[in-house]
């Protein structure tokens, strides 16, 4: 017997195994029960035990019958009781006297006639009360031991695995949410999000929230592709009168034949979304199995980032920001690798969310900031070409007064020229950025650093950041850019976005340009600077240099 019928709110049919040597009692409890259930039948204690042992987490109840020939009722509840698999399965005794059942370790009992409602509602009740352990009080559906528990229901039997997916979603960025809407309407958000996914058009056959704001769902694989998750991961929601974008990724892991718990595939979904960082214009990444390789689990990272920046095993990039009007290299973007001993170059989509959890991301941002200040300093005193270099921030390292410190040190010491070293900061960051860390841009500013607003347009409420905040350049997010020549709406909006970022006074650099088109369509606009592969992806300090080198004999000519 296989599990076939899926149920209409995603849930799998529950199965139970009946255990009893009398074939009509077996048949009437098939007469009574089969429509909601699935049901397997054992003829005697041995054969449940048997079925039991290839995996107990398949079932949601036993119907257990006491005197049978082989091993009696009592014989299955003392082994199942030794396996510690009653913590997880409830039995209900067949039997007008249950004896020592309840001792043994039985939940409920009936007896024999079977009174079909007398049947049917203790069995609702006990699986329900089983399923609490299953279930996440904040949206109602199952948590991670459910999925798990579900997901083996589902798949108990069923011989061919391929064809499934089991998908991983992250909520980014979801602390800014609480922080912008309070804790109650980001409860209501994730609530939201989860029936959404429910009612989803690739229709899963189970969702859960396992924990915080991730998601998982088990699905079958989409004739269609996966491109309707762009929708789902950017959907946006409305709270306390302010409407917010969420910026989901996903990672889908296809399954395989070969034996695998439930929870090896959740990592794997969730090491593909690890990767979703540096896929722009994608919601969701596919895993495969070269990702393994660069899988550094989250207790190893932080450990061996202190080794890693003593060692110096993280090498600066950068990538040139290019004049549309010259396309000469004006500035550049300071971006980290690591070149790790054994996984080899990992990107920073990889470690700088771990490291951000962690509170180590400021150890290393301001390892980039020396190592920019090293380089200015080094090309300057050599009488080279410079160009103003801009440094990533995290939201976190505004909390770190040293880090702060060293930094308005660096920009007081005059050691630079003006407007040397600048500094980006996501939309999502500066959203969220308290009274005193606002004080300290400013101080930036007052030194002359210019202060980049990253990854515009992605934010909860980006038209308000342009009207609270101080800041210098606007990036609008690639997100936007890839828009451009297939959605009409994008690019009367980006046109805007330029020209409005003008009349505030503030400079636009397009990220993530990649096509002429991109190119010809933002020198119509009038956008001020262009960084992406078009022109260049990131290089190393040696490229740049002579990348630098280079623009400089072209002016000398
Ligand atoms: P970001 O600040 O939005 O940086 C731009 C990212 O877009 C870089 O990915 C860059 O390689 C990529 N990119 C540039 N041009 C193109 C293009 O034309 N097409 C596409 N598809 N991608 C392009 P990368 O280097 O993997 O960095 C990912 C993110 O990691 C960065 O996003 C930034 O938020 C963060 N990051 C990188 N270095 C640092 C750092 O030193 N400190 C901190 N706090 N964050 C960093
Ligand atoms: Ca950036």
């Amino acid at each position: 017997m296989q599990v076939r019928n899926v149920h209409r709110e995603h849930k799998v049919k529950q199965n139970i195994l009946i255990v009893d040597d009398s074939e009509i009692s077996r048949e009437i409890l098939i007469h009574i029960l089969g429509d909601e259930y699935t049901l397997y039948q054992a003829e005697n204690g041995q054969q449940a035990i048997d079925i039991l042992s290839e995996n107990y987490r398949a079932f949601q109840l036993v119907l257990l019958d006491i005197h049978m020939p082989v091993l009696d009722g009592y014989g299955v509840l003392e082994i199942m009781k030794q396996r510690g698999w009653l913590k997880e399965l409830p039995v209900i005794v067949i039997s007008s006297d249950p004896g020592d059942a309840y001792k043994r370790g039985a939940t409920d009992f009936f007896s024999k006639p079977f009174d079909p409602d007398v049947v049917n509602v203790r069995i609702h009740n006990i699986i329900s009360l089983y399923d609490r352990y299953y279930t996440d009080n904040l949206t109602g559906g199952l948590n991670r031991k459910g999925f798990i528990r579900q997901s083996e229901i589902f798949f108990h039997g069923k011989e061919d695995k391929t064809g499934y997916d089991l998908m991983f979603f992250d909520i980014k960025d979801f602390k800014a949410v609480n922080e912008l809407t309070g804790i109650a309407n980001g409860d209501q958000v994730l609530r939201e999000f989860y029936h959404d996914l429910c009612d989803a058009q690739f229709a899963p056959i189970l969702v859960a929230r396992i924990e915080a704001d991730h998601f998982v769902c088990l699905s079958e694989q989409p004739e269609e592709g996966y491109d309707f998750l762009n929708e789902i991961c950017s959907r946006r929601y409305e709270k306390n009168g302010k409407t917010f974008q969420l910026n989901v990724h996903c990672g889908i892991y296809h399954l395989e034949n070969k034996p695998m718990a439930i929870s090896g595939m959740i990592d794997r979904a969730r090491l593909a979304e690890g990767f979703s960082d540096s896929e722009y214009g994608r919601a969701y990444v596919i895993y495969d199995h070269t990702m393994k390789n660069v899988y550094i689990d989250n207790a190893e990272l932080s450990s061996s980032l202190m080794r890693g920046l003593e060692q110096e095993e993280f090498k600066l990039f950068f990538q040139p920001i290019m004049d549309v009007k010259t396309e000469k290299i004006a500035s550049a973007e300071a971006l980290i690798r690591w070149q790790h001993p054994e996984k080899g170059m990992i990107s920073p989509g990889m470690f700088i969310p771990v490291l951000e959890k962690d509170g180590y991301i400021s150890n290393l941002d301001m390892y980039v900031v020396r190592k920019v200040k090293e380089f200015l300093t080094d090309r300057l005193n050599a009488g080279n070409l410079t160009v103003p270099v801009s440094v990533n921030l995290s939201r976190i390292d505004f909390y770190d007064e040293q880090m702060m410190q060293e930094i308005l040190s660096i920009l007081h010491s005059g050691q630079l020229p003006s407007g040397a070293i600048n500094f980006e900061i996501t939309e999502s960051a500066y959203a969220v950025i308290e009274e005193r860390s606002q004080a300290i841009v400013d101080e930036m500013r007052r030194c002359g650093a210019k202060i980049l607003m990253d990854d515009f347009g992605t934010g909860y409420s980006s038209f308000g950041m342009l009207q609270d905040f101080d800041f210098d350049v606007l990036k609008i997010a690639m997100e936007f850019i890839h828009q451009v020549g297939r959605n009409p709406r994008t690019s009367a909006i980006l046109q805007s976005i330029i020209q409005l970022s003008h009349e505030l006074g503030l400079n636009v650099v397009a990220e993530g340009v990649e096509k002429p088109e991109h190119v010809e369509f933002l020198r119509q606009s009038s956008c001020d600077f262009i960084q992406g592969y078009y022109y260049s992806r990131p290089v190393d300090a040696d490229t740049f240099m002579v990348m630098l080198d280079q623009q400089k004999k072209q002016c000398e000519m």
